[in-house]
Parts: structure tokens; C-alpha cells; sequence
């Protein structure tokens, strides 16, 4: 047992505590970042972001050489599925970015320690695992993340009753894969078995999908999604899973159950915050679990802080990168700072959808008198030329002062566009500021542009 003192201690490997141990380090911090897994990355990099865009790319050219090639004037003999190489390819993905953390942990010395950490009194955390030890630190910072949560009466089973990470790694296309949960988890890998031929049905407890997002966006979704053959069940309460001879059975309340040979549970996730020694110190957290903070970051135990899907918000590996950066610069600097009013969020779906700022629902609910410009894809040339012209750019704007609120968008390469509204709100712009800056021409982003002068009723190309 060899005891060893770090200025920082970060416990979790995932974008909210490898972007804190490296901000630590740019800035002379000798750090040590504990994780438990053998690669770092987190759920992202792991089993969620990265290998779900792996599959989604993947998946996407499958679909698009079998149905859309030849309407393109392109011939090929015969498309076959290679489940198999599919997976070697992700798999290749997750290790290159992996590794690459650990390249970055090397050349700005951050030591790594592998192994499940517990805090064990003041400044002191505990390793079990490879790197068996007792360290201590000036500061420690919580970043453990969170693992899918289930529903009472359904116990997932790592296989045919799976989670995410079972869902990214099927070895078989599903005949029927069961979706409950009808948020951008449950529709990104509902769409990626549907594309390499799953008969897809989601099931969902609201009366609409993708909670939260803005509702006129999400009913638009909606029925592109049924277009391309997902199928839905809206409004039903599911009361339990029984797995069959051959398959699952998911049992709705009031309906009949629906047979399936795979379900796959995404109905939220749950904070990593058990037998992590927190009752040594007294951090607290709330009935849910979520580690309770400040807006410095600042559990309730003196040195303790806690970043990223552990203390809840948006579960999104952006919001953790920056809050990591902001408490890090918080505890050395004095200062660090997230705007969560600019937090993009994005469905990685074919067409994609990205928001950031104010859904409409927002603004009517808290009665912010607003200007909406919507232009679609469909009078875009770029988009047009790429065959794909589902979708829409909705800008909203304060009524008065013409301050963008929020921005919504869903079609080709919406996740890369919202980037442009993001910048846009951050740094206090109109949507005149956005509709008098010159946008190359043929892109997407002129749709953007398009809907900016929309909110003055001036869209020139339609
Ligand atoms: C299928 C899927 C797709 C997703 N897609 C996206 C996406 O496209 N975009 C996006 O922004 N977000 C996406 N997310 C969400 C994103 O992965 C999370 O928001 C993000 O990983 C949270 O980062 P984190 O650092 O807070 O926690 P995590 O990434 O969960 O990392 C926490 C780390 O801490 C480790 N750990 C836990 N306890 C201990 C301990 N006691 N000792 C040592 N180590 C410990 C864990 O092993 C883990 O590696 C997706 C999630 C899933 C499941």
C-alpha cells in the first residue's frame, strides 16, 4: 500500500472527469484520475456516443447502398450484411479514442489509476483494483457518471431484456426489437436495428416522443420516423417483461402485450453515487440520488465536487466537458462558469434534430412574447442536390428585441448546424445579426440564414 498526494483527484473517467484531470494538468496541477474500467472515455466513449454513432454511420450506409444507391445511377450487384465487421469497426473507433485519452493523460503527466475509488475521510480516497492504494488530495472531484435505470417489474438481464449497452453490441439482428422509451437513446438504436432489418416498435409512456424537445419539432419527427417504418405506441404504461421460449413479452397496461425476440430498456439513466464512501465526508445527495452541488460545483463535504451525469441536468457528455473545465477553474482559478441556457442537444436520427436555447412550449409557458422564422430544407439547394430534404430551421425571437431564444432544427446534418445558433445565443446575437451574415453558397447552413430573415417575413428563396 504506498500513499501518494495529488493537488486533484478525480474519480471517473468519463468527459466530465478526463477533460477536469486534463484542464488540472494545462494549468500545473499534479492530478490523478481514478477509473474502474480498463479504457477511459466513459459511458460516451465506451457504450454510448461514440459506438452509437459508429452504428448509426454504418447503418446508415447499409440502408442507403441497398434503397438509395440506384437512384443515384449507382449499381451494385448485391448489398450483404457483415454484422460482425459492422461491430469490428466500432469496436475499432472506440479503441482509437480511448487510447487516445490515454495519450493525452501521458504526455501532461496525469497519473492514472485503475481500479473502483471510495472516498475515505477528508482529502483521502481509497482504490480497490489494479492500482491498490490510499491517496490523498487537495481537492477531489466526483465525476462517476450514471448507468441505465429500468422500471419497476423489469429487471434488465444483459441480454434479451437489454440496455443500451447490450443494444450496441446485439450479435444477431432482432426479428422485432421492443423499444420502451421514446427519448434520442431508444430512437437512435431503434433506428439503427430498423436500417439492418429489425422489425422496430416503440413503446412510450407520454403522448408524444422525445420529451422535452420542442413539440412541434417532435410531432414532425414523429411521422418521418413512421414513414420510414419505426412503429409506435404512444400513451401506454408499460407493467412488465417476461421473457418467452423464444423471445420477450412486454406487458402494457390496459392493451395487449406485444411479443417481441429483444427488448431494449431506455427509459432514463441513474447516478453512480452508491459505495462510493460518501458518508465519509458528508456529501450529500437528493432522493433520486443525483449528487447535490452549488453552482461552483460544491458538494456539501469541504474539497468535494461533482461534475457531469452524476449531478444531474441534461445527461449529455458536452455539458460534463464543461463542467469539468468550469469547476476545475473554479477551484484553482477562482472563477469557471456554464451557461445551461446554451446547451445544444442533438438526435443523431435520419434527419437528424438539434435544439438549443427556448422550445416554443418554453416561451408560451412562461409568456415571452417571441418571433418564430421557419425555412425548410426542401427550397435548399445543397439539400436537394444530397436527395435528403425532410425538415426545417425554426428560429424564435424576443418579440421587442430580436434576442435569438432558441433555435430548432430538424434534417440533414442538423447536429453540425446547430452549432452556428449556439455561438449565436452565447454571444447575445439577433436573429438580424444571423440573417445579415453571409452564408457560402450551396450549404445547409443557408437554410439557417433563410430562417433568420423568415422572422422578418423576408425568406427570399421560397
Ligand atoms: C447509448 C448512449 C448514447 C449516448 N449518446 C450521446 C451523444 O450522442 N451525445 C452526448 O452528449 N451524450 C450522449 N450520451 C450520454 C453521455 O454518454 C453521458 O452524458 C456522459 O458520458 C456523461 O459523462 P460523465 O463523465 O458524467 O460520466 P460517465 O461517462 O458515465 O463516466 C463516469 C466514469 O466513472 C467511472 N466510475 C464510476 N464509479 C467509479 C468509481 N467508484 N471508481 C472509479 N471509477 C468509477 C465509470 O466507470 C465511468 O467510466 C449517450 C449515452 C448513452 C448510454
Amino acid at each position: 500500500m504506498s500513499s501518494t498526494h495529488f493537488d486533484l483527484v478525480v474519480i471517473g473517467g468519463g468527459p466530465g472527469g478526463y477533460i477536469a484531470a486534463i484542464r488540472a494538468a494545462q494549468l500545473g496541477k499534479s492530478v490523478a484520475c481514478v477509473e474502474l474500467e480498463s479504457a477511459l472515455g466513459g459511458v460516451c466513449l465506451r457504450v454510448g456516443c461514440i459506438p452509437s454513432k459508429a452504428l448509426l454511420e454504418s447503418s446508415h450506409m447499409y440502408e442507403a447502398a441497398k434503397h438509395q444507391f440506384a437512384g443515384r445511377g449507382i449499381k451494385v450487384a448485391s448489398v450483404e450484411l457483415d454484422l460482425p465487421a459492422m461491430m469490428e469497426h466500432k469496436a475499432g473507433v472506440v479503441k482509437a479514442l480511448t487510447g487516445g485519452i490515454d495519450g493525452i493523460f501521458k504526455k501532461r503527466k496525469i497519473t492514472r489509476l485503475k481500479g473502483r475509488a471510495r472516498l475515505d475521510g477528508p482529502g483521502r480516497v481509497t482504490i480497490e483494483g489494479k492500482d491498490n492504494q490510499s491517496i490523498t488530495a487537495e481537492y477531489i472531484i466526483l465525476a462517476t457518471g450514471s448507468s441505465p435505470a429500468t422500471l419497476p417489474g423489469i429487471e434488465l438481464d444483459g441480454d434479451r431484456v437489454a440496455s443500451s449497452t447490450e443494444a450496441l453490441a446485439f450479435t444477431e439482428v432482432p426479428k422485432h426489437l421492443v423499444v420502451i422509451g421514446a427519448g434520442y437513446i431508444g430512437l437512435e438504436m431503434g433506428t439503427v436495428w430498423r436500417r439492418l432489418g429489425a422489425e422496430v416498435t416503440v413503446l412510450e409512456y407520454l403522448d408524444r416522443i422525445l420529451p422535452g424537445m420542442d413539440s412541434q419539432v417532435a410531432t414532425d419527427a414523429l411521422k418521418i420516423f413512421k414513414k420510414q417504418g419505426l412503429k409506435f405506441q404512444l400513451g401506454c404504461k408499460v407493467t412488465g417483461v417476461t421473457k418467452t421460449k423464444s423471445g420477450v413479452e412486454v406487458q402494457i397496461d390496459g392493451q395487449p402485450a406485444v411479443q417481441g425476440d429483444r427488448v431494449l430498456v431506455s427509459v432514463g439513466r441513474k447516478p453512480n453515487s452508491q459505495n462510493l464512501g460518501l458518508e465519509t465526508v458528508g456529501v450529500e445527495t437528493d432522493k433520486r440520488g443525483f449528487i447535490t452541488v452549488d453552482p461552483n460545483f460544491k458538494t456539501s463535504a469541504p474539497g468535494v465536487y461533482a461534475v457531469g451525469d452524476v449531478i444531474g441536468g441534461a445527461m449529455l457528455a458536452h455539458k460534463a466537458e464543461e463542467e469539468g473545465v468550469a469547476c476545475v477553474e473554479y477551484i484553482f482559478k477562482g472563477h469557471g462558469h456554464v451557461n445551461y441556457d446554451v446547451i445544444p442537444g442533438v438526435v443523431y436520427t435520419d434527419p437528424e434534430i438539434a435544439t438549443v436555447g427556448a422550445s416554443e412550449d418554453q416561451l408560451k409557458q412562461k409568456g415571452v412574447p417571441y418571433r418564430k422564422g421557419q425555412f425548410p430544407f426542401l427550397a435548399n439547394a445543397r439539400a436537394r442536390a444530397s436527395g435528403q430534404m425532410d425538415g426545417y430551421v425554426k428560429i424564435l425571437a424576443h418579440e421587442e428585441t430580436d434576442r435569438i431564444l432558441g433555435v430548432h432544427i430538424i434534417g440533414l446534418h442538423a447536429g453540425e448546424l446547430i452549432a452556428e445558433a449556439a455561438a449565436a445565443i452565447e454571444f447575445g446575437a439577433s436573429s438580424e445579426d444571423l440573417a445579415r451574415t453571409c452564408h457560402a453558397h450551396p450549404t445547409l447552413a443557408e437554410v439557417t440564414k433563410e430562417a433568420a430573415l423568415a422572422v422578418d417575413g423576408r425568406a427570399l428563396n421560397i
